[in-house]
């Protein structure tokens, strides 16, 4: 291969993100200068983030730029290097945009460079070992500080990062209380992540829902979602329960900013907290949420699930598949095998 296939950010997005946003290009291959290294991603990561950093707006990173590959994490193989701590043939992982090539350092881009631990697939580092399994880890336990007993709800339970922290909490000993789209994802977190009940939010009444499978209602309540699932849980919190704002899927594609919810006062009369974080912040404590993750899995204490879309070509939808719901785990695509 000789030429860098990119998908290039054409046009920001007004509602759905689709390919119409993206316009493909071929580039020659970069060259690494001094102290960088010619990465060829291998697989790239898909995260729901990716639609705000194409708005332009003030954000925790600077928008993706028009007539840019589109930002992505990704793990690949390092083709060439002009840096002693990196060969030929390591697998590493860094910020590699949806594109074939990326000349990437250690210290650079959200995700810098890192060489893969031993024995730790990519798909395995990508996602339960990647950002959002730190994201489940650190958001439910520095800001949701669950207690044995207590009672965790999550949004978004299904995802990778939702499925991730209602098992750590169950590990914790608390009881855990799923919400999900649809029959298989509430089945998996029943059957196979072991959540204690589960609310299926596209079978409506999710008020009543949560009412229902929370009698002694929540303390730690961990949202991806928010808009209307927000609104919902906010009924049902304890004196001094948590509110984890990891994130709010169900407007990320909305063309009007959502309303806020009408229920905010509970938090007075609760006297609970409600607080928002962004993983990155974590990345240097990220050593010890592997090294911990990675004990509960060995362990069998915690399950994940990876949704591999394969081809170059399926970039721009497999980025949709996210807010349609599609992704069964953590929404990854390979778009080459190492050499
Ligand atoms: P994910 O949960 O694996 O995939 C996204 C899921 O969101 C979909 O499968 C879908 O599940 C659900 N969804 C999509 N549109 C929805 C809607 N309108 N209403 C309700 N649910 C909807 O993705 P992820 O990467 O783990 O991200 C999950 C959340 O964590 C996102 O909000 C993301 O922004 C946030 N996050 C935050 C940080 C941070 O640092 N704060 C870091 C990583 C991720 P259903 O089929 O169940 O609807």
């Amino acid at each position: 291969m000789n030429i860098n296939r990119q998908w290039l950010l054409s046009k920001r997005p007004e509602g759905m993100v689709t390919r119409e946003n993206f316009e493909y290009a071929e580039t020659p291959i970069p060259e690494a200068g001094a102290g960088e290294v010619l990465v060829r991603n291998l697989f790239l990561s898909f995260d729901p983030t990716q639609r705000g950093w194409m708005v332009d707006r003030p954000s925790y990173l600077p928008p993706v730029a028009i007539g840019a590959p589109m930002r992505a994490g990704s793990v690949g193989q390092v083709m060439a290097s002009q840096h002693s701590d990196f060969e030929v043939g390591d697998i590493v992982q860094t910020t590699g945009g949806w594109q074939d090539f990326v000349v990437a350092a250690p210290g650079q881009g959200p995700m810098g460079l890192t060489k893969l631990p031993a024995g730790v697939p990519p798909e395995m580092m990508l996602s339960v070992l990647g950002i959002t399994g730190l994201t489940a880890y650190f958001g439910l336990l520095d800001l949701g500080m669950p207690k044995p007993g207590e009672t965790v709800l999550i949004s978004g339970a299904a995802g990778a990062t939702g499925s991730v922290a209602g098992q750590i909490a169950k590990i914790k000993g608390c009881r855990v209380v799923g919400i999900a789209g649809g029959p298989e994802k509430c089945a998996w977190l029943k059957e196979e992540a072991g959540f204690d009940a589960v609310i299926d939010y596209k079978a409506g009444d999710v008020d009543g829902q949560i009412k229902a499978s929370c009698p002694d209602k929540f303390d730690v309540f961990f949202d991806n979602v928010g808009g209307d699932i927000l609104e919902a849980a906010l009924n049902h919190m304890n004196l001094k329960a948590r509110i984890v704002l990891c994130g709010g899927i169900s407007g990320y594609n909305a063309t009007e900013p959502a309303p806020g919810p009408a229920n905010l006062m509970n938090l007075i009369t609760l006297r609970a907290r409600m607080e928002g974080f962004i993983v990155l912040d974590y990345m240097p404590r990220a050593g010890e949420a592997i090294e911990q993750l990675l004990a509960w899995i060995q362990a069998g204490d915690l399950k994940f699930q990876v949704d591999l879309q394969e081809g170059f070509d399926q970039i721009p939808e497999t980025l949709q598949r996210l807010f349609t719901g599609q992704n069964l785990g953590k929404q990854l695509l390979k778009i080459a095998d190492p050499i």
